[in-house]
Order: C-alpha cells, then structure tokens, then sequence
C-alpha cells in the first residue's frame, strides 16, 4: 500500500497538443492506482490553455486510449463533477478572478512590455529573463489599472523574490532547494487573457482539492515556481511525484519526432492509439508502462491492473531515466495472450481474420482455432499469418513444399497416397487415433516421422510451421483435411510425371 491509504483525489491533465504517447499513458495509470487503491477519485484535466499548440480531436484520442487501457475517470470534460469545468478554457473567468488577487497581494504585476514572440519551443517564457529591467514592475496598480482599462496590451507576471530561495518536495525526489536570483518574473496570464499553465494548474489543483499530484519530470524545471505560486496564495500544496522520464530504447536520450517516426517504420509505436492495431492487449501494455519507472519486487513481472491497484507504491518509484524496452512489451502481450479465456481471445482476434479477408462466420471454429492459437502469438496481429489456413476455402502449398527432403518426387507421391489410404480410413484425427498409423507407415516406408507430418502440414496448412497437426486436422475437418491432401497428390503426380 502507498503512504496514503485515505482516499486522493489525483488529476491526469494532459494538453491535447498531439497524439498520446506512452508516457502519458503511464502518468494516467499512476494517478489511476492509486485513486483505486485508496477508493479516492480519479479527474481528468483537459489543459487546453495554450491555443498555438491546440490540436483538433487530440482530447478525443486521449480519452479513447485511456478507456482502451481501462483507465475510466471519475470527474472529467465528458462526465463532469463537482469540481468542473474540466476544460481549462472554460474556467479563465476563474484564473482571472485569481491572478487578480495575486497582483493586488503584490505577488503578480501587470506588464505591459511586449509580449515575447512564441516560437517553435514548448514554452519560451520559461527562458525569459524579464524582471529588474521591467518598468511596470513597481507601477501602482491605481496607474496600471488605468493603462488597462484605456485598452494598453498586457500580460500578468509573477513577481519574483531577488532574495532567499524556495524549497519544494518532491516524494520521490526529496528537497529541491533553488535560489530565487535564478528564477524570472514568468507570464502567468497572456495578452488573450488566458493563463499560463504554472498559473492554472496551481489554482485547479487548489479548487478540485487535489492531494497528489503525479506528472512527467519535465516539469521539475518550473516546480519552485509552482512553489512560489502556491505560496503568493497561501495555499497548502499536494504531494508531488515527478516520475522519470522515458529515453529512447538505445537509452541514448529522449525519443525526439524522428525517432518515433523511424519507429512505426519498423511497426512500432510510442503512441497509445496504435497499439490496439499493431496486435497489443491494453493488459499487456499497461503491465508493460508500470514497470517502467517502477518496480514491486526485482521478481515479480507479471501484473493484472487490479494487482498494480493493490500494489502500487509511490515509493517504489524510480526516479532514474528509463529506456523503452519493446521486447518487453512483445513479452508481456505474449503472458497476457496466455491468460485470456478462449472465448474472450476468440473476440479479440477475430477483427484481425477478418481485415486479412477471412470473413468468420463459424463461431465454434474460431473458437477452436483461439484455444490453439493461444500459446503460439506473441501478438494479436499475427493470427491471420498462424492461422489464417483455417478459414482459407483452399490452401495453395508450393509443388516442391511436398517434396519430402532427400525423396523423389515418386516417392513423395507413394508416400503420399499411403498417407491418404490411412486418413480416409481413421475414425477421428484426434492424436490417440492418427499418431500411430501414421507413424507405422513411416517406418514401413524407411523415412522419418517428420517426411510424414511435414507433408500433412504442408498439404494441409501451405505452411511450414503450424500448430499440432492432430489439433489442426481436427479443427480443419476431414472433409476439407481429405480435400486438401488429394490436391497435393494432384500436384505431386504433375511433379512426378515432369521428371
Ligand atoms: N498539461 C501538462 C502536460 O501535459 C500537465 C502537467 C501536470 O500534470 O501538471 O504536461
């Protein structure tokens, strides 16, 4: 259990500025653990503030993928709350109210000196070094209201200490201590007369009564102004966790656009939504994002959500960097695979038989090919390549695929016929029936168990590899099974007549 068993109230305030990479995904399921472990409530913040970097339908991606990994809210845009809005547009009157109240304690001023052109970085005014070089800074707010209301631009700045420093904690982390001659009078409300998200998230994490607060390491940079923040209004702040960040799967640095592009080149993503398509379980991806950047024990690997909501801890948190580990992820989607009920698996492959044209209308096949597919994928995406021959009207193995190695293609069509004679005759294809026949002939005929079989799954699958071939005759059914091998003695007799 986690050092809180109150119930929190936690918050994933995603920005919808793009696609919903992995390590949100991972900031989500932290805060959602321990919102279930300790029966509290889990929000959802949309930060939707910075209008530059807004994009359409990014908030419906988001919240599509955090219900595909199962990661339902409590309190959020779509659900409300009592706590909302929860989009931060919808709530500037408040921010207003607020930054307000801050200038008139003296903690805020209004400038009114350029605005600093945006440019292609995330947040240029952390990097301004506005302060004792601003005019406005000790303006009376008597004089600046009035350049205000004769309609002077202007934005809101926090009024940085020049002496002492600011102390802020992070759970994982300890005591960051920073003097505040480093820090600058940063933009907490822009010329639109929307606020900054070091102004926002302060003030709603302060009104929706947040306790925790779990968000990526990237903000650790602006913490102590957040500290600063929280201070001017004489609030209590939440506890703070800053998880590690991800690096790439080298662990040579973070993953930059090129490297995720280069990625889905080689049908990888960091992006959550693509995971359902490229054949993962969202069990397997979360059990995959928990880990990285946290750990139970160093054994145990293997964790249903409902075990992460039990287990979870804040303090065993790693605060280290963490390369992905896509191999990892192919293991975890393989252990989940295993753990599903047939029918539930047979649900989940079925999308993927019928987008590789395999229209499925037998139920109890699918079935059937699920329980043996199951131990065999490491990801959904690859049944219809395993198995795929299952549903196939007619299967088309290479001629030289039934030529048994070192035998003629004489011998292979003997072979084959001898094969045909024994199945026609069996009264099942279980393995107790068919095995030893089968396995008598080879002997009979001076070859291997393995000329046999690999002719059957040949015939049968167009494959090399295949599940069992009792297993596969069985689903397939003798009358396709029969089928299949008569036309692969038609094609060993062309072979034989052409040498
Ligand atoms: N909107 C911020 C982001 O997307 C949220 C950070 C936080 O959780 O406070 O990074």
């Amino acid at each position: 259990m986690s050092e809180s068993s109150q119930p929190v109230r936690v918050r994933f305030a995603p920005s919808p500025t793009g696609r919903t990479h992995l390590g949100s995904g991972r900031t989500a399921l932290y805060n959602y653990l321990l919102a279930r472990q300790t029966g509290g409530q889990f929000i959802l913040r949309i930060e939707d503030t910075d209008r530059k970097r807004y994009v359409p339908g990014a908030e419906d991606e988001l919240m599509q993928s955090l219900r595909w990994l199962g990661l339902e809210w409590d309190e959020g845009p779509d659900v409300g709350g009592p706590y909302g809005p929860y989009r931060q547009t919808e709530r500037k009157e408040i921010y207003q109210k607020y930054a307000r109240q801050l200038v008139e304690s003296g903690h805020a001023y209004y400038c009114f000196c350029p605005e600093p052109e945006t440019d292609e970085t995330d947040e240029p005014w952390q990097r301004c070094q506005h302060r004792e070089d601003c005019p406005d800074r000790d303006l009376p707010l008597d004089q600046a209201d009035a350049r205000r209301s004769a309609g002077e631009e202007h934005v809101i700045r926090f009024k940085m200490p020049y002496e002492g420093s600011i102390t802020v904690t992070d759970a994982i982390r300890g005591d960051i201590c920073v003097e505040n001659s480093t820090l600058d009078d940063t933009i907490l409300v822009k010329s639109n007369g929307l606020p900054v998200y070091h102004l926002a998230v302060v003030i709603d994490d302060h009104l929706m009564e947040i306790t925790h607060a779990i968000r990526t390491s990237e903000w650790l940079p602006t913490f102590p102004l957040h500290g600063h923040i929280y201070k001017a209004f004489g609030w209590d702040q939440p506890v703070w966790v800053h998880p590690s960040i991800f690096l790439k799967p080298d662990g040579k640095g973070k993953m930059s656009k090129r490297d995720s592009e280069a990625l889905s080149e080689e049908g990888k993503s960091t992006f959550l939504s693509d995971f359902a398509a490229l054949g993962y379980l969202p069990e397997a991806v979360v059990n995959w994002m928990a880990l990285i950047g946290w750990s139970y024990d160093d054994k145990t690997e293997f964790f249903t959500l409902a075990d992460l909501i039990e287990k979870f801890s804040i303090e065993k948190l790693n605060p280290a960097p963490a390369a992905i580990n896509f191999s990892k992820l192919d293991h975890f989607n393989g252990l989940h695979i295993r753990e599903l009920d047939t029918a539930d698996l047979a649900a989940r492959i079925r999308p993927f038989f019928e987008q590789a044209g395999y229209p499925i209308s037998d139920d109890e096949k699918l079935h059937q090919v699920a329980d043996v597919l199951k131990i065999r994928l490491g990801s959904l995406a690859e049944a219809p390549e395993k198995g795929g021959f299952f549903f196939e009207e007619e299967v088309h193995p290479e001629p030289e695929s039934l030529v048994g190695k070192k035998m003629t293609a004489a011998e292979s069509l003997e072979m084959a016929q001898r094969i045909e004679q024994i199945i026609v005759s069996l009264p099942d294809f279980s393995e107790e029936t068919a095995n030893h026949p089968l396995r008598d002939l080879a002997e009979e005929l001076g070859l291997k168990a393995g000329h046999v079989f690999g002719f059957l799954r040949n015939a049968i699958t167009a494959r090399e590899v295949s599940p069992p071939i009792f297993e596969t005759m069985t689903i397939i059914g003798r009358e396709k099974v029969l089928e299949r091998v008569e036309k692969a003695i038609l094609k060993l007799e062309k072979i034989a007549e052409e040498r």
